[in-house]
């Protein structure tokens, strides 16, 4: 029997999905790629990870192999598009260790872990918070964590889902608490999120014309 919340969630996506449609996440050719993608997308839009991701490709460092023996500088600059690239190409070095050391450089191997001691190994990577660590978790690895960002603070905030001063930790409960879980559905849902973000639920609300006008 679905909560309350559980139902008004339901509705909200229902009403996305409707107005929005299937959002196709995560752009990527494989599983590395998202990785990478959720590293070089903090604080920043997706056409300048676009960019980085490209270079990356062009001189065909977009692999664990690639990122292991490219060195920290020659990365700096092939992601500069990003922005940040210094304290990038440390995440993603940083990243690379981790996954050669304490996963065996074996994405499948990786995805078979436990999802919550993984999230707790991934958050132990410096640069890794739990916004990034919950798209790696979800994205590249299928595992049922719900992403919660910016967006998701802002629709949760302004309709009394969550009190203001939600944390984290809060607002990712509130979904998984009340929704079952399934990974295609939160895939789709913080998706769904972030485009309503993008289009409509500002810093300055576009309530008037947003399809959740009158939730
Ligand atoms: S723009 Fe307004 S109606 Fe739309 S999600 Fe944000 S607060 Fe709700």
């Amino acid at each position: 029997m679905p909560t309350s919340t559980g139902k008004k969630l339901r509705e909200i996506y229902d009403n996305l999905y409707a107005s929005f449609g299937p959002q196709h996440w995560w752009p990527a050719d494989d599983s590395f790629e998202v990785i990478v993608g959720a590293i070089l997308t903090q604080n920043t839009s997706w056409k300048n990870v676009e960019k980085a991701i490209r270079n990356l490709k062009e001189r065909k460092f977009l692999s664990p192999q690639g990122l292991k023996s490219i060195t920290e500088t020659e990365l700096a600059a092939l992601i500069r598009p990003s922005g940040y690239y210094n304290q990038k190409a440390k995440k993603l070095k940083g990243f690379v260790k981790f996954f050669f050391n304490d996963c065996g450089g074996d994405l499948k191997a990786m995805s078979a872990e436990e999802l919550y001691p993984l999230r707790e190994r991934l958050l132990g990577v410096k640069g890794i918070g739990p916004e990034t660590a919950d798209s790696i978790l979800l994205y590249a690895l299928e595992k049922p964590i719900f992403v919660v960002d910016t967006y998701t603070y802002r629709l949760c905030s302004r309709h009394n889902l969550v009190a203001e001063d939600a944390s984290y930790e809060q607002i990712q409960n509130m979904f998984m608490d009340n929704l079952p879980a399934d990974v295609q559905l939160f895939n789709e849902f913080h998706a769904l999120i972030v485009r309503l973000g993008h289009l409509y639920c500002r810093r300055t609300p576009g309530c008037d014309t947003c399809p959740l006008k009158g939730f």
